[in-house]
């Protein structure tokens, strides 16, 4: 059942009392009139959703009472009850507003379902028009949100809701951060350039009250005190006959209000009629939701703006310091290179005899001065890692794993290790900075030479899957605890002190490994056992020709 307040205009006192008890069994709320004069008076003092009225009564005809109704509210629909039905008057019912007829005599089913039926359509026909109401709010609202400017957004809806509200003069009015002031965002109508952008308290007077209310507030400006300044001054002329304030609410928070005036003629009636209310309620919602999503939008965009510029100068700061200590780690190889050439010379004996007593401390220079060397070179590579992928070719791993192995066999000799090599002829290319991928297989083989002891083995191993080309470098030497697996690739982490201690380096090696693998979209791990030995195995996507193709189109 459709809800609806009803007036019945009927001359015949028991046609009048029959329809009325029908219809508030049927849950309506009715008033009625004994005749036109008075169905207008009634018409004129409150909004009816439908009037139920009686063709022909001796003072007036009824389709003069409903057209005098629908020039008060343009909303009202209408049943017409008559004796006698001819087309012209039907159609000229249907001009006048009526949605529904009745002929008498008629049975009480008959007549309930036309008025429910009248009144159904007039909730479809509303809820089409107020549909078509927001559609231009969301249209300006779509455009304009993404300027992330609130107030332009203010003024172009204040237009549209003028235009859809026929009213007179309006007025946009935004809360401020403190919600204890509203400021003017947008007036139509009321002479801007002449005056100051409004301010006035939000939880006084008028503007209080319409900020709590859960309806717009409509003020009959005829029948009311002339409304405090500066609102009533700005809103309220000689032509004002009616005032409505809406608030301007989300869900969750109230925004702004709107004040709207309207000149006699247009609204003569006051309050609105529901229909009018409720449109009023549904664009006070709409324009709530574009403002406060603008202002999201703009406090997004301007978060997202001062992250960029921190992060731009956090990257600056970084390229800085990374200047500063690559700068550095240069000066010192120099100075270094001398100490350890004069430390090997004096242990050689080039130099003259070394005493015994003056032999430990020397071995100690040269081991230590190995260890800067060690650690300053990482730091060098670590910096030299993010190598630009412009320079970044396609090559096979076998040549370069073969050098590595050549190049540290003296040491696995001299160290009684044996070394193994296990490689797939032929693996495929891959494509990378072969220099840094060098240094990643050297530390890999540093390291198991380092950790295992004489009489053991390593074996470097090449294969490769479907993508990925696959190296191994697997020992027998002291292997790794799990609870240090996972953190032997942080920076300067080393299993313990003492490690250090025995076998020397500075705990860069393997971040290095890990830095440059990653560069390359590779993986690396580590599978070990304390006692027995550990392998590292490093995965790395192989390189197809049209990879090297993008590239070089991505270079022109
Ligand atoms: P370092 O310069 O100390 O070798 P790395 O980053 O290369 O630094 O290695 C970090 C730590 O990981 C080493 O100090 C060592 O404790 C452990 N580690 C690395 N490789 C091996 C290995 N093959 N066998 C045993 N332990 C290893």
């Amino acid at each position: 059942m459709a809800e609806g307040h009803i007036l019945i205009v009927d001359d015949e006192p028991q046609i009048l009392q029959l329809c009325s008890e029908v219809l508030i069994q049927e849950g309506y709320q009715t008033q009625t009139a004994d005749s036109g004069r008075g169905g207008i008076a009634r018409l004129e003092a409150e909004p009816f959703d439908l009037l139920v009225v009686d063709i022909k009564m001796p003072d007036m005809d009824g389709l003069a009472v409903l057209r005098h109704g629908r020039d008060l509210d343009p909303d009202l629909t209408a049943v017409v009850i008559t004796g006698y039905a001819t087309l012209d008057r039907a159609i000229e019912a249907l001009q006048a507003g009526a949605r529904g007829f009745v002929l008498k005599p008629f049975n009480l089913d008959e007549f309930v379902s036309a008025v429910d039926e009248a009144l159904r359509q007039r909730q479809k026909d509303q809820e089409w028009l107020h549909l078509k109401a927001q559609m231009p709010i969301m249209e300006v609202s779509q455009a304009l949100m993404k300027d992330g400017d609130v107030e332009a957004l203010a003024v172009r809806l204040l237009e549209v809701t003028v235009r859809q509200t026929n009213a007179q003069r309006a007025l946009l009015l935004l809360l401020d951060e403190s919600a204890h002031w509203l400021y003017e965002a947008a007036s139509f109508g009321l002479a801007a350039k002449a005056r100051n952008r409004l301010r006035v308290p939000a939880e006084q007077g008028i503007v209080g009250k319409a900020l709590q209310a859960p309806q717009p507030l409509v003020l009959d400006v005829s029948s009311q005190a002339v409304l405090e300044p500066p609102l009533g001054t700005l809103l309220v002329k000689p032509d004002t006959a009616a005032l409505a304030f809406v608030p301007l609410r989300t869900r969750k928070k109230t925004v702004g209000m709107l004040g709207l005036s309207y000149p006699a003629g247009a609204r003569k009636q006051a309050p609105f009629s529901r229909s009018s209310l409720s449109l009023l309620s549904i664009l006070g919602g709409q324009i709530a939701i574009a403002l406060e999503n603008a202002r999201m939008y703009a406090t997004e965009q301007q978060r997202t703006t001062e992250l960029a510029r921190a992060l731009e100068q956090q990257r600056e700061l970084d390229r800085l310091k990374n200047e500063f200590i690559r700068n550095v780690s240069h000066e010192l190889r120099t100075p270094l290179a001398m100490v350890l050439a004069y430390a090997e010379l004096l242990a050689s004996g080039t130099l003259g005899q070394v005493q015994a007593e003056q032999q430990g401390p020397l071995e100690i220079i040269l081991q230590r001065a190995l260890v800067l060397r060690d650690l300053v070179e990482n730091v060098i590579s670590i910096l030299d890692s993010q190598s630009h992928k412009s320079e970044w070719e396609l090559f096979s791993l076998t040549e370069l794993v073969s050098d590595a192995l050549a190049a540290c066999q003296a040491l696995a000799d001299r160290s009684g290790l044996v070394l193994h090599s296990d490689i797939a002829e032929p693996v495929p290319q891959i494509r990378g900075d072969a220099k840094h991928l060098r240094k990643v297989v050297d530390n890999l083989l540093a390291n198991a030479l380092k950790f295992t002891p004489a009489g053991g083995s390593i074996t470097v191993s090449l294969s490769n899957s479907e993508e990925q080309v696959v190296l191994r470098v697997a020992d027998t030497g002291i292997g790794i605890a799990p609870e240090h697996q996972e953190r032997i690739f942080e920076r300067f982490y080393q299993v313990d002190g003492s490690t250090q201690r025995r076998y020397g380096g500075s705990g860069l090696g393997l971040a290095l490994i890990k830095e440059i693998v990653e560069a390359h979209g590779g993986v690396v791990k580590v599978d070990s056992r304390l006692g027995q030995g550990s392998t590292f195995a490093v995965w790395l996507p192989i390189g197809t020709p049209s990879q090297a193709a993008d590239l070089n189109s991505t270079m022109r």
